[in-house]
């Protein structure tokens, strides 16, 4: 008899996570179509960070027909003439846990390329105020799009989960201040503090229909830093009155690459990269400054300090070396705003998620990847010292026929923030609302 009742509460319980599943495949086939259609227009019309005011509009519209309690507007930044553009949006089922659920929202300044019918001719003023091209060339319209995906299958399955689920849609990703501006308007005293945050990020090297995760540490810091070579302008037919700072920045280029290769240990992965050098105006003028942009990435702490000192030190023995008098000395700052720690992935909360996923979308479709470079602010929503276990899967988002042609050629295929990447739509939106539901509902089902 009570085996029997093991054995039929066993029956119930399979049959129970059966009829679960078919009804998340189902609400997904339904919503995928106009999921599909909505990213088409998120993709024709992106908007640069901190000014994705239409982005946040519209998600929260959609978050509220659902029966979302949406707050907008949320975010404050150190420079006041930004609004907040972040949305909030609470569902309640019961007593239970918490859980995040984030989505970024902003577009690049990359002049989109593809040719796709859906392509972006999207232009807009810059924060330096030049024209530029605007493409979501990271996918943020995918994460978008998943996350109504996640909040229409939830909010149609609601007598299968417990607790409060928030959704969040971030601001300025791409500037890494989004998710501080956030927490520095008070998310976590808007909402109860989440037991959990989760979010995904597609991926540009990923099989469409796959997952991929890190545990621990998958994402390093990142540090924008710019740097001031100044030295003394002159007509360009006379060098020798001059501190031509031209010429001194490309030793200060060349010599910084002796940082990663000499100074540091090839065991602590670093990356220092010049991103964007500006000086002079025409031919014949030696200019007064060059101006650099830099970014830092890394995985510890002191390896970040140590670049950041080593940048100091070349800068000013170059200027020494080079004659510029003490009053024209270079000037390295790192910033204060667009700066990230490394991205960490709570390893028993991964292993949870990952389990729940490979289960139901099967083994071989979720897989382990190593850490990378890259960077995201994601992991401040986990608080300093990692307080709430936080987990970002990644989200295969290209073709395989065209991912296994490049791989049979040696020619890689665009990569996040070129202005030829486009992810897959229906696979890609189809298995993000799906591995995301399956996240939720493993941390917050009956
Ligand atoms: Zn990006
Ligand atoms: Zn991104």
């Amino acid at each position: 008899m009570r085996f029997c009742g093991v054995a039929c509460m066993c029956v119930l319980l399979v049959a129970v996570a059966a009829a679960q599943q078919d009804k998340l495949d189902d609400t997904i086939d339904h919503e995928l179509p106009s999921l599909v259609s909505t990213y088409l227009a998120l993709h024709a019309a992106p908007e640069l960070s901190h000014r994705e005011e239409k982005t946040a509009a519209f998600l929260a519209g959609a978050l509220r027909k659902l029966g979302f309690e949406v707050t907008e507007h949320v975010g404050k930044y150190e420079k006041p003439d930004w609004q907040g553009h972040g949305i909030i949006a609470v569902m309640k089922s019961g007593n239970g846990p918490t859980v995040l659920v984030r989505s970024d929202m902003d577009a690049l300044p990359v002049e989109e390329q593809t040719g796709l019918p859906y392509a972006s001719h999207v232009r807009a003023k810059n924060d330096a105020g030049q024209d530029v091209g605007v493409m979501h060339a990271c996918g943020h319209d995918i994460h978008i799009t998943s996350l109504i995906g996640v909040a229409r299958t939830l909010s149609q399955m609601k007598d299968s989960w417990h607790g409060t689920l928030v959704l969040v849609g971030q601001p300025a990703e791409e500037t890494i201040d989004g998710a501080r501006a956030m927490l520095a308007d008070g998310l976590y005293s808007r909402i109860p503090r989440p037991d959990y945050a989760l979010a995904l990020h597609d991926s540009a090297d990923l099989e469409a229909g796959k997952i991929g995760y890190t545990p621990g540490y998958a994402m390093a810091s990142a540090t924008a830093v710019d740097v001031i070579i100044r030295g003394r302008g002159a007509h360009g037919s006379q060098p020798e009155v001059s501190k031509d700072p031209i010429v001194l920045a490309a030793e200060f280029i060349m010599a910084i690459q002796t940082i990663v290769s000499r100074e540091n240990s090839p065991l602590d992965p670093a990356v220092v990269t010049v991103g964007s050098i500006h000086g002079g105006t025409r031919y014949n003028i030696i200019p007064d400054d060059v101006h650099l942009q830099l970014t830092i990435r890394t995985y510890k702490e002191p390896v970040r300090q140590r670049i950041l000192a080593s940048l100091d030190r070349i800068a000013k023995g170059i200027a020494l070396a080079g004659g510029v008098p003490e009053d024209r000395a270079p000037t390295v700052e790192a910033s204060k705003t667009e700066v990230t720690p490394a991205m960490y992935n709570d390893p028993a909360l991964t292993a949870r998620v990952v389990a729940a996923m490979s289960k139901r979308l099967g083994a071989e479709k979720v897989v382990e990847l190593p850490p990378v470079m890259g960077s995201e602010d994601f992991g401040a929503f986990g608080l300093e010292g990692h307080k709430i276990p936080t987990f970002l899967l990644r989200l295969g988002a290209i073709d395989a026929d065209r991912l296994a042609a490049s791989q049979k050629s040696g020619v890689p295929l665009p990569s996040l923030h070129s202005s030829l990447f486009w992810p897959v739509p229906e696979p890609t939106i189809r298995t993000g609302v799906k591995a995301m539901t399956l996240a939720v509902l493993e941390l917050m089902g009956k």
